[in-house]
């Protein structure tokens, strides 16, 4: 091994694996004598998950970085835009056209970090959401418009958003990109071994098909195989079952029987008595699934509920599905992703229910991660291994808060996987805390201060007050209420004239197909 990172070895061609390998082709990649050789093996048997199809705003800045057209994703990976995610039922059980649903929409609130919002809200004696007090986004959802106008360039927004899109389509685009545009080297092999230096670190990996490959560094996409992070060195996944119960989940694909209707530009994720379903709509078919847990529902009681609300959101009926496809996982996440030279990025690093689909998000941190603190040699390595490791200990820790946030608040009675939720000893005690403080006022940043949070206090802004969180907040004196009162004008101005102005999201992404987009 020389001493000086030169050569990177990525495993596992799943969208982990080619994100990674772009980001690091199009910042050290190339042909000169100081550029990354970067080889990405994959197996020609395994394939990748082909799951995980709701992104946030995050991936219009990598895919910018890469130098991939937001246009060839909307053509080739049957991609449409989403706006954030809208939650049905986890307040009540009750319908979401009933009233029990609200919006964690991508924007932030107007006026966020300058005006008292939520002292401005609570106090103004309106039966209008939060949300829908302070973001135009959940008007813009409801009415299935789209976040930007057919004249607005390529990745510019007028409205905040990331995308919906194929798994398996964007697999196929990112390799072609990654191969044909960043030079990354592919190579169609299953690994078979590990062989190691003296010192412990991976030397190469043996592969059936094209023998040893050799690299100064390893990272890890092969999945939740964890061929490296987990087979080889052992480094165990911390469950995390005791806070998120949810160990599995049913995926299917229905069909778009009306190529015209309103295409939603927000993932639906509805809470039933067992679980609860994601719905993500693309263009020519929607991604329906099922997350629920063993311990509390049977494999065929989870094939029921799915099926129900397939024929209850206007699909086909329940006899006419198939069975879904059924992905059985650990919550939880490594005891460490950087050991040694090997870094686990993707679902070899860990997995928690997709929620908030937080997964690619934490992707693109890791890639951009290793990217920006490449370490010049095997010494620097251990260093950077170490923020590495402190920074995503931290971000996963958050994320468990974060999506626990959306069981504890809810105030259904209909099931034990419900109640047991609630339990006081499955909550952590960082969340336990806050949500003490936010009894008497509203998170800010203050509660969330890192640079590139995960979820940023105005994320448990909407998730609280949607879920019907009642503080007791004084009312804010005179002035500050007027300016919390500004703001929600400035909100419905803006969500009057977003909604006159935007086009519906089908005809946007017709008119891509067909037009194209101005680039930036
Ligand atoms: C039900 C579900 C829903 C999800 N929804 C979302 C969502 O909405 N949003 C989101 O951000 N994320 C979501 N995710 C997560 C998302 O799917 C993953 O983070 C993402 O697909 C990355 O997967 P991966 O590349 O790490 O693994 P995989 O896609 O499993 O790829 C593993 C790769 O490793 C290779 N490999 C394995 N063993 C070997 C070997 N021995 N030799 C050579 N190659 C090998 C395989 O060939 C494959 O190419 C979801 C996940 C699940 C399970």
């Amino acid at each position: 091994m020389t001493d000086a990172i030169r050569r990177v070895v990525v495993l596992g061609g799943g969208s982990a694996g080619w994100l990674t390998a772009a980001l690091l082709a199009a910042e050290h990649g190339g042909n000169d004598a100081q550029a990354l050789q970067i080889t990405l093996i994959e197996s020609p048997t395994a394939p990748a998950i082909g799951v995980g199809e709701g992104t946030w705003p995050s991936m219009r800045e990598t895919l910018q970085r890469i130098g991939l057209s937001e246009v060839d994703l909307v053509r080739e990976c049957d991609a449409a835009f989403k706006q954030g995610s809208r939650f049905d039922g986890w307040v009540h059980g009750r319908d979401g056209s009933d009233g029990d649903r609200y919006y964690h929409p991508f924007s932030l609130p107007q006026g966020y970090g300058e005006a008292d919002l939520v002292g401005g809200w609570l106090h103004a004696s309106t039966a209008t959401s939060f949300a829908d007090c302070v973001s135009p986004q959940p008007h813009l959802c409801d009415a299935a418009l789209g976040p930007k106008q057919t004249s607005t360039p390529e990745f510019a927004a007028v409205a905040n958003y990331g995308y919906h899109f194929d798994a398996v389509k964007l697999g196929l685009l990112l390799r072609k990109h990654t191969i044909d545009k960043l030079g990354v080297r592919h190579v169609l092999a299953e690994v078979t071994a590990v062989l190691s230096h003296d010192n412990g670190d991976i030397a190469a990996l043996q592969t059936r098909e094209h023998g040893d490959i050799a690299a100064d560094l390893f990272i890890d996409c092969s999945g939740m195989a964890a061929l490296l992070i987990g087979q080889h060195y052992g480094i165990a996944l911390r469950s995390q079952q005791q806070v998120l119960f949810n160990d599995c989940a049913l995926a299917l694909q229905i069909p778009t029987t009306d190529p015209n209707a309103p295409l939603a530009s927000a993932t639906i994720s509805t809470a039933h008595a067992q679980g609860w379903t994601w719905d993500i709509a693309l263009p020519t078919r929607r991604g329906v699934g099922l997350v629920f847990s063993s311990a509390h529902t049977s494999d065929e009681a989870a094939q029921a509920a799915l099926r129900r609300y397939v024929e209850r959101s206007g699909g086909p009926a329940a006899s006419d599905l198939p069975p879904a496809r059924l992905i059985r996982f650990t919550p939880g996440y490594r005891e460490r992703f950087w050991h040694r030279n090997c870094v686990a990025v993707g679902l070899s690093s860990g997995f928690i229910e997709p929620l908030e689909a937080s997964a690619l998000a934490l992707v693109e941190l890791s890639a951009a991660m290793i990217r920006d603190e490449l370490p010049a040699n095997r010494a620097d390595m251990d260093l950077v291994g170490r923020r590495f490791n402190d920074a995503f200990e931290y971000r996963w820790a958050r994320i468990i808060d974060f999506l626990k946030l959306h069981y504890v608040l809810s105030q259904r009675d209909d099931a034990d996987y419900r109640r047991d939720h609630r339990c006081t000893g499955t909550l952590p005690e960082r969340l336990g805390e806050l949500l003490q403080l936010w009894q008497h006022r509203a998170p800010f940043r203050n509660d969330l201060f890192r640079i590139d949070e995960v979820f940023p206090a105005a994320s448990y802004q909407y998730v609280l007050y949607g879920m019907g969180f009642k503080p007791a907040i004084a009312a804010p004196r005179p002035a500050r209420l007027a300016q919390a009162q500004a703001c929600f004008q400035s909100a419905a101005t803006a969500t009057k004239r977003l909604l006159g102005g935007l086009p519906r999201h089908r005809d946007l992404i017709q008119h891509i197909h067909a037009h194209g987009m101005p680039s930036r």
